[in-house]
């Protein structure tokens, strides 16, 4: 049977299929190659340009990983149901959109969060003429209303087979990133044991699953040797190794030369000095901290509590060891206070961070904020068109915090200012603040490599960010002075 599964282009997805959300389409094409399907990826942040062979598909799967490619999703997925190919919705958006009224309307079933053994069943299903409707793990359309079935349990990842990258072309979507030339995001698990009020992960992943070692380490081998891959960015929820997985990374490692370094995200109060030092040892070059909010309030309304001592212990250790650490952090929640905030940036310039990442709240379907807001009539999302232009974090779409939208711009403006200043010197040789202007012109490059229309609004939000960092401190002292927002 043959198979396409499908990346939709979105709006901040400029490279190719390897972005940290479409893990799920990888491991789903490998899955489905190995149990006998012809499975082609189509991945279309790198052609628009139909492949051969579209429409002799017999079904296509697309993974709706990122908001901002729902309308890409539904075009691509109205095209190829007008030629009677069965569409099938897949990943994040598509699990969180699928109870929307109109999410039916571009495509016959949606896998809810188990994308291998429900995918191999409902194609099965699709080909021989059974009936997908006793497939578990689904949801399909009924008289005008989405039919859940039966939930799939979430497969044990030692039951599939390391990613066969292969099946994309790898080198079109290698990144710079720090001092990597060719950084490829993979993971090592998937999923994540917290519940934090704001985040979709538990609800569409469950809690966290390590994949193998083995396979993560036989996946980097086979990259390292074919393709030269000097980089790897976990896109793991929670990274974090026990020191059996970090000698099998640090072996290979050896075994490669040293050829690649990697880092990703994980928590901070669970890493000691040793632990560090043991994951630099494997190659650990940089590690990503969610602390999300300096204020105690808020941590507990977002069940994300943490000691900021500890984050300041593990922050400093990693400076020593020669790890850098970028903080992440919200603004605009709703009901966050001006002393919310002031706990944030107190919090904030209290971190010896290589970089400070200030993003704006954005509400997600079927999370405990959206589901309070939702509750009280201030947020409701009526069709899954309306995610295509909630993504971006750059962005303060509905500001129901307690402070205002230029307070907020200028807080997060500030701080981008502190990271591309940052002349803290970091492992990737020279000032923090040096690899993140790199790292941006790099964007504007891959902008200006991009679909023809796509170069306009990029390079438009990108020099709307570059003016604003300067603009809004300068223009606004005051806010400055109101939130202690010093060098
Ligand atoms: S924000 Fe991070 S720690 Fe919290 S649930 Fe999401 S992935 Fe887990």
């Amino acid at each position: 049977m043959r198979v396409f599964l499908i990346q939709p282009h979105g709006c901040f997805q400029l490279r190719g299929i390897t972005h940290p959300v479409c893990r799920d389409l990888m491991m789903s094409a490998t899955f489905l190659k190995e149990r006998g399907f012809n499975v082609c990826v189509w991945d279309r942040c790198l052609s628009r340009k139909d492949p051969p062979g579209l429409f002799e598909a017999e079904a296509a799967v697309i993974f709706i990983a990122q908001s901002s490619s729902v309308k890409d999703a539904a075009a691509v997925s109205d095209r190829l149901r007008e030629r009677g190919i069965p569409v099938i919705w897949a990943d994040m958006v598509a699990v969180i959109g699928a109870p929307l009224p109109d999410v039916m309307r571009h495509c016959d079933y949606i896998l809810m969060k188990e994308y291998f053994f429900a995918a191999e069943a409902l194609l099965h299903a699709i080909e021989t003429g059974g009936d997908p409707r006793a497939v578990n793990g689904i949801a399909y359309a009924e008289n005008g209303k989405t039919v859940f079935t039966s939930a799939q349990p979430l497969p044990d990842f030692s039951l599939l087979s390391p990613i066969d990258w292969s099946l994309i072309d790898v080198e079109k979507c290698f990144r710079r990133f720090q001092s990597c030339e060719k950084m490829l995001y993979l993971n090592a698990s998937v999923g994540c044991p917290y519940n934090c009020a704001f985040c979709s992960t538990p609800l569409c992943y469950g809690k966290r699953r390590k994949r193998p070692i083995e396979h993560v380490t036989q996946e980097i081998d086979f990259l390292v040797r074919e393709h030269g891959l000097d980089g790897v960015n976990f896109s793991d929820e929670l990274l974090l190794f026990t020191d059996e997985e970090l000698e099998a990374l640090r072996a290979c490692r050896e075994r490669n030369g040293n050829a690649f370094v990697w880092g990703g995200e994980t928590r901070p109060q669970l890493l000691t000095e040793e632990m560090l030092q043991k994951m630099f040892s494997a190659g650990c070059r940089w590690l990503l901290f969610g602390l999300e909010t300096g204020s105690e309030r808020m941590r507990k309304r977002l069940g994300k509590q943490y000691d900021p001592n500890r984050v300041r212990e593990t922050v400093d250790a990693c400076t020593r060891i020669g790890i850098a650490t970028f903080g992440s952090f919200i603004i605009g929640y709703p009901d966050e206070s001006e002393q919310d905030l002031r706990d944030t940036a107190e919090f904030a310039l209290s971190l010896d961070l290589d970089a400070y990442l200030f993003n704006y709240y954005v509400y997600i379907g079927g999370t405990p904020l959206y589901l309070e807001a939702e509750a009280q009539s201030r947020v409701r999302f009526e069709s899954i068109m309306e995610y295509d232009d909630v993504v971006n974090t750059d962005q303060l779409d509905t500001n129901l915090s307690g402070v205002s939208e230029t307070e907020l711009a200028t807080i997060k403006a500030w701080f981008d200012y502190l990271t591309i200043t940052n002349r803290k010197k970091t492992a990737a040789n020279g000032a923090a603040g040096v690899q993140f202007l790199k790292k941006a012109i790099n964007t504007v490059t891959e902008y200006l490599h991009g679909a023809p229309a796509q170069i306009p609004a990029g390079l438009f939000n990108a020099a709307k960010r570059a003016v604003g960092v300067f603009w809004y401190p300068l223009a606004h002292p005051e806010i400055r002075r109101k939130y202690d927002l010093h060098k």
